[in-house]
């Protein structure tokens, strides 16, 4: 795992959205190294595909953390049941600071992986579980790393961390959230039953950010189409803050494509979340046609590409987050 920028600069400037003064640097350091061990932890548990034991062991894991470092922490336990009738015990765990305030800000993230790599090259390793070290672990750690810098440095205004499970479990094609058939794509399925069960009938954070693939060690976050059209005030806050800290060459002002990602559903149900990640990741190998390999949904997500200095890559119009 090399070390290297962005987790520190994508918390740091998260820490720092919130702040009273948008861009005074926030007051307590995001430790990177720190988070780059959440990676390893979760890691350790092997691919965290819905209904392996890795799956449960690592979402005990995340329940014990956020008891560890926040106010309260609500579990959302269900049964999915697949396309193909498998039935899958899910959870969503909902980890609170100042639980009691109306004014919050939500970011969340999914901490399932995805139960095949697709998109690998290798043949034989298209049915094999991905580890999911970007796609996946790196959003966890960003959001273990903030309750970190928050439990040292107390906010006047709630936060909301959100860990939503099985966003990767199935197939994306032809996904589509105004589908009464939605269920049947097994995707996003943490966050379409978050927005289907939320804290109270009233709930609605002034603004909420969804992290997924933001560990990349070459990390650039481009504007994502459904965030811009359904949320541009939330993507202008951010990019101008990232700018302000400094942080512009990782949030490029480039308005790129649009992704099906878990923001879809929250912003269906009227929530205000955008969505930040670097799906196009990459390595450096230039394949045989010269052009950098897309590491997405492969057996190479693993734990040496992530880096601690990122915070934490289907050429259509309508690109998934798978
Ligand atoms: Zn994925």
């Amino acid at each position: 795992m090399r070390s290297l920028l962005p987790l520190p600069a994508i918390a740091c400037f998260v820490l720092s959205l919130s702040a009273c003064d948008r861009f005074q640097r926030p007051r307590t350091a995001f430790n990177g190294e720190a988070s780059l061990a959440y990676v390893r932890a979760q890691l350790a548990f092997g691919p965290r595909v819905p209904g392996s034991r890795a799956h449960e062991r690592a979402g005990d894991w995340i329940v014990a953390q956020m008891k560890q470092r926040t106010d309260s922490v609500v579990v959302q336990s269900w049964a999915h049941v697949t396309a193909t009738g498998d039935t899958l015990r899910l959870r969503n765990v909902l980890a609170r600071i100042n639980p009691t305030a109306t004014q919050r800000v939500l970011y969340l993230t999914h901490w399932d992986t995805r139960p095949t790599a697709d998109e690998d090259m290798n043949l034989g390793n298209k049915r094999l579980p991905i580890q999911g070290a970007n796609d996946g672990a790196s959003g966890v750690a960003l959001l273990m790393g903030i309750a970190d810098a928050l439990k040292t440095t107390r906010p006047l205004y709630g936060v909301d961390l959100l860990f939503v499970d099985g966003e990767d479990y199935g197939s994306f094609d032809g996904y589509n959230a105004d589908s009464a058939l939605t269920k049947h794509y097994d995707v996003l399925i943490g966050s379409t039953y978050f927005a289907q069960h939320l804290p109270s009938a009233d709930y609605r954070p002034i603004f909420g950010i969804l992290f997924d693939m933001i560990g990349d060690k070459d990390l650039q976050i481009y504007q994502e189409s459904n965030s811009v059209a359904a949320a541009p005030e939330i993507v202008a806050r951010v990019w101008s803050t990232a700018e302000e800290l400094g942080y512009g060459k990782y949030f490029l002002n480039v308005n790129k494509e649009a992704i099906t990602d878990d923001h879809v559903p929250l912003l269906k149900r009227g929530l205000r979340v955008i969505d930040v990640i670097d799906i196009d990741y990459c390595t450096e190998v230039i394949d045989c046609v010269g052009t950098p390999r897309n590491l997405h949904h492969t057996m190479q997500d693993v734990k040496r590409r992530p880096s601690s200095s990122s915070p934490a890559s289907s050429s259509s119009a309508h690109r998934c987050a798978r």
